[in-house]
């Protein structure tokens, strides 16, 4: 057997490492060596900071070193079982739990002294620590700062240590990964010091010239992909033009004006549509401000111009609110509008599909239905997508090429941070919205607490009183989510009993589509007045009597997600109400509640949501298209990721297919980094 090992070579070449252990990496993305060198620490210890069991303090991150004195029997059984380890130093005994565990059990051996990194919890005197991590003590004293990895079944911190002393051993050998001049204009240390610094930082300040050249590299290839998936589908491809259109005839007929920001979002759109280039827009607009009538005027013009228009929305509720407004503000043309999902019956949707594929159907409005396979266009000129962040990335894309290069327009309710519109949306022009048709009431935000929730309720039936319609949303479907907090289910028993005259109506996820649909209906016609429900109605849904959302354990949502429902009261001319019940006082909840009593600003909220999101919770990103980064944060990092857009552009613009002698390394790792997802956004 050979000796030399290189970065290539698989993790089982690692004396001691067999193919369990490599099984187990492999569910952490690491296959061979070099993979282990982007396994990035989530934390650091700094081991000098070792404490006795005694001196623990409650809620503490600390460090302790103990030997397993019992392994308790746990709670549960097979994986579900939870492992209790009660351990001791010379100072005292503590706890250690674990749970949903069993698969550790092997783990640890009785007598032998491990180290636990972890919050400590300190109830009656007693120390315990939930979830450590933990890892055997080295042969060798490791001083100084050691860093914490992310672990999985099979792997304790020691292997992934010894894994990456491995990697680090043959960085000599590792290819720089960004362009030599990317290198200097940024002055960033080399690839190999960066590697080394993140995982075993020699001291403070070579690791904050390893972090500022990772979080620069995530954040130039990203844009960089964004850059090349933009030559493929983006700006500048050949198009068709709609001249012999307008939206003008359309316009005149809505019995509205439409609102300076709208009048001007159609006519960017039109002047889009009216070149030969084709249109990649994003239109951005806070709920409510109408963005469906802009659509529409550009289906309008698309249709005129002799093309069909397709329009893709998330859920199946929000395609037939949406073919309602079209049949409405479009019907009187004489165009044939066909609404295609999930839930029609094979026969309805093979016609459709035979309808488009004939050009006899001119708009059709539908779920992802309309990326299916069998459905095909005669001549495909404009796809919509609304709610665009609801999406795969693939899915945007693939309705896009039900056409031959048809133009595409994009729209979103979600306010992008501008840090993160300058990365991800470097690829489409962009028209906002910024303004609400006129008469919209402010609507008035309230916050309460366990103590006050039936001030809420009683606001709520004054309104069911007048005549209004009124949202309860719970973050629960049933109580058997046993994360405590009121369920949907639960607050529809209790409220059909308070409210018998009403009409209470349930709508969440689990239904079927045509006890969803039906429920919408009535809620739509007023045939009931009270709905509960899930988050599911967060998008889109509209009904302008609606004057209450009432949102039990509002602190389960994230702002933005509140912004969302909010925006779906408010929507006629009546006074409306957002109604917060916080069930769990904690600064976030009670910050973010007043963060929405304060502001109806999207744009400012979902900066907010932003900051105080705490780190690792990359979760909003993904809702923009994001890939997970790894260290980078858009926000955080602003100034470094506009420095890192502006080379990545200056470097495509010169190379525009990463072709030259110097980039081609770097543009081979970009394509095997972003693989198919390059089409990322578009
Ligand atoms: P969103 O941007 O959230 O998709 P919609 O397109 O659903 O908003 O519009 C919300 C409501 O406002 C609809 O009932 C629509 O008919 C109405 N609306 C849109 N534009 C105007 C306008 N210019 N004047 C008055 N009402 C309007
Ligand atoms: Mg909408």
């Amino acid at each position: 057997m050979s000796t030399t090992i290189d970065l290539r070579s698989p993790i089982t070449d690692i004396k001691g490492f067999g193919p369990r252990k490599a099984e187990s990496f492999a569910r952490l993305g690491i296959f061979c060596i070099e993979d282990v060198l982007r396994y990035f620490p989530r934390d650091y210890e700094d081991l000098r900071n070792r404490k006795l069991i005694a001196e623990l303090v409650n809620d503490e991150k600390a460090v302790i070193e103990a030997a397993v004195v019992l392994i308790v029997p746990g709670r549960g059984f097979g994986r579900k079982r939870t492992l209790h380890l009660r351990v001791a130093d010379k100072s005292g005994m503590m706890e250690i739990l674990f749970f949903s565990a069993g698969y550790m059990a092997s783990s640890f051996r009785q007598g032998e002294v491990y180290r636990f990194i972890g919050r400590v919890k300190l109830s009656d005197g007693r120390a315990t620590m939930f979830h450590p991590v933990y890892s055997e003590l080295c042969d060798a004293e490791e001083p100084g700062i050691q860093p914490v990895y992310p672990l999985t079944r099979g792997l304790s911190l020691k292997d992934i240590k010894k894994a990456v002393r491995a990697a680090i051993a043959l960085l000599p050998d590792y290819r720089e990964t960004l362009p030599d001049a990317i290198i200097k204009k940024a002055k960033l240390c080399p690839i190999a010091h960066a590697i080394e610094n993140v995982h075993f930082p020699k001291d403070r300040e070579k690791y904050g010239e390893a972090r500022y050249r990772l979080v620069f590299e995530e954040l130039f290839d990203l844009r960089t992909a964004l850059r090349l998936s933009k030559n493929r589908f983006g700006r500048g491809r050949e198009g068709i033009s709609f001249r012999a259109g307008s939206c003008a005839e359309f316009i005149s007929a809505l019995p509205y004006e439409l609102t300076r920001a709208q009048a001007r979002a159609v006519r960017e759109i039109e002047a889009d549509m009216d070149s030969s280039v084709a249109m990649n827009r994003l239109l951005q607009g806070d709920v409510g401000s109408g963005k469906t009538a802009v659509a529409e005027a550009a289906v309008f013009k698309a249709v005129r111009a002799g093309f069909q228009a397709a329009f893709m929305a998330p859920t199946e509720i929000l395609a037939a609110q949406h073919f309602e407004s079209f049949k409405k503000d479009l019907g009187g043309f004489g165009f044939n509008i066909a609404c295609l999902s999930a839930s029609l019956g094979a026969a309805e949707r093979r016609s459709i599909a035979a309808g488009l594929a004939a050009g006899e159907i001119d708009i059709v409005i539908g779920t992802h239905a309309l990326i299916s396979e069998s459905v095909r266009f005669k001549r495909l000129g404009l796809a919509v997508t609304d709610e665009q962040h609801r999406f795969g990335v693939n899915q945007r894309r693939l309705l896009g090429e039900k056409g031959s290069n048809p133009d595409i327009l994009v729209m979103t309710a979600t306010p992008i941070p501008r840090t993160l519109a300058v990365l991800l949306y470097s690829d489409l022009d962009i028209s906002i919205i910024d303004e609400l048709p006129p008469g919209r009431k402010d609507i008035k935000t309230l916050k309460y607490g366990p103590e006050n929730r039936a001030e809420a309720y009683a606001l709520l039936s004054e309104e069911l009183e007048k005549g209004r319609q009124a949202y309860v949303v719970a973050a629960l479907i049933d109580d058997s989510e046993s994360m405590g907090g009121r369920s949907a289910e639960s607050l529809y028993r209790e409220l059909s009993k308070k409210y018998p005259r009403a009409g209470c109506g349930i709508l969440h996820g689990e239904l079927k589509q045509s006890e969803k649909e039906a429920v919408m209906a009535d809620f739509s016609a007023g045939r009931i007045s009270l709905l509960v429900s899930t988050v599911v109605i967060e998008v889109g849904i509209n009904v302008p009597n609606a004057t209450v959302m009432l949102i039990e354990n509002s602190e389960r949502f994230g702002l933005a997600q509140l912004h969302q429902l909010r925006g779906r009261v408010g929507r006629g001319a009546e006074q409306s109400y957002c109604l917060l019940v916080v069930d769990e006082e904690s600064e976030t909840a009670s910050e973010r509640a007043s963060i929405m009593c304060e502001s109806s600003d999207g744009f400012f909220i979902s900066e907010k949501d932003l900051e105080i999101r705490g780190p690792g919770e990359l979760f909003g990103y993904r809702q923009h298209g994001l890939p997970q980064m790894q260290l980078a944060d858009p926000v955080r990092h602003a100034s470094v990721a506009e420095l890192a857009g502006r080379l990545a552009d200056e470097l495509i613009d010169g190379d525009p297919c990463l072709m030259k002698a110097e980039n081609r390394d770097f543009g081979d790792k970009i394509k095997s980094k972003f693989g198919d997802s390059t089409a990322l956004v578009l």
